[in-house]
């Protein structure tokens, strides 16, 4: 495999089919100093080996060439000896295939620059929080809730999360254990095809902006989320953001921008 790999795999978790936790260690070289919310990258060479489960590659590319794609890291910031990442399986897609084929011990390009502005430095102190993402879009909010965000006796913070089954809600066990300890902690899976669960569903069913819609997500916060003291992140699929922007809009939120200060903050995965 080529030399640019800088790193390896020291840990790979099978969450559900077409999804993985991957732990990444530096070999060599220290981890910079970055901030929850923010991204790596991670690359493998085109002639890295792809899992069975996807498509076949159409375009010829040259076996050395390095493939790059950025990804939130969802470990803590606190965490000094790896980056974990959430990843999901595109199987038409030129990166995911080779990660996915990934086992602990194997080498991976990580980048030694970790950026992004999807950070808790956005929001001003005094402000409750609502987290709402989709799939993998969960990665930074771990980050935020391991690393940076202490229970606060007053403040509320929900994570308000989208899944098409409930075996897709990463590190769910995690979620529902800092809710048992910490009273003004939320965490709220909906899901969109509880046709297909094995074990009948008895949560939110549909999307997060008809939760976030939802007396149920009312009851749990207490009212209506206000923009005087609500700040909002949204992460994942742009479809999703797009539609909660709609939402959040007609509520009085606006999105925040370096010269338009707003209430919503937005990462969009593509
Ligand atoms: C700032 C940032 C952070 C990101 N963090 C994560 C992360 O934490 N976890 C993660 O899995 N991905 C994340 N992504 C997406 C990631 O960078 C890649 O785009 C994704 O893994 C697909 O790469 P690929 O080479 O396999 O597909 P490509 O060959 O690049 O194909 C890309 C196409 O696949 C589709 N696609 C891309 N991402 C997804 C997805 N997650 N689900 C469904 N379809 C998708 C889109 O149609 C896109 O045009 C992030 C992207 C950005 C910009």
């Amino acid at each position: 495999m080529s030399d640019l790999t800088n790193a390896i795999v020291s840990q790979r978790i099978e969450v559900a089919s077409g999804l993985i936790v991957l732990r990444v260690k530096p070999d060599g070289w220290d981890l910079p100093q970055w901030k929850s919310g923010q991204f790596g990258i991670l690359g493998l060479p085109v002639s890295a080996q792809r899992i069975r489960l996807s498509d076949p590659e159409e375009a010829e590319l040259k076996p050395d060439k390095l493939i790059k794609r950025a990804y939130s890291i969802s470990s803590s910031s606190e965490e000094k000896d790896y980056l974990e990442f959430f990843i999901t399986l595109v199987h038409s897609g030129a990166l995911t295939p080779r990660l996915f084929h990934l086992q602990p011990g194997d080498r991976v390009f990580m980048g030694q620059r970790i950026s992004g502005l999807f950070t808790l430095d956005q929001i001003p102190e005094g402000n409750n929080l609502v987290f709402i993402g989709t799939g993998t879009g969960l990665a930074p909010y771990m980050s935020m809730l391991r690393g940076e965000l202490d229970c606060h006796p007053n403040l509320q913070t929900a994570v308000l999360l989208g899944a098409r089954h409930s075996w897709d809600l990463g590190y769910r066990g995690e979620l529902i254990a800092m809710q048992r300890f910490c009273s003004t902690f939320h965490y709220m899976p909906v899901i969109s095809r509880p046709e297909e669960e094995i074990v009948a569903w008895s949560g939110q069913t549909g999307y997060v902006q008809s939760l976030w819609e939802s007396e149920e997500f009312e009851k749990t916060w207490g009212g209506r989320p206000s923009p005087d003291n609500t700040h909002i992140m949204l992460c994942g699929n742009p479809a999703m953001i797009e539609g909660m922007m709609e939402s959040l809009a007609a509520e009085g939120f606006q999105e925040h921008t370096k010269k338009s200060p707003g209430q919503v903050h937005v990462e969009k995965y593509w």
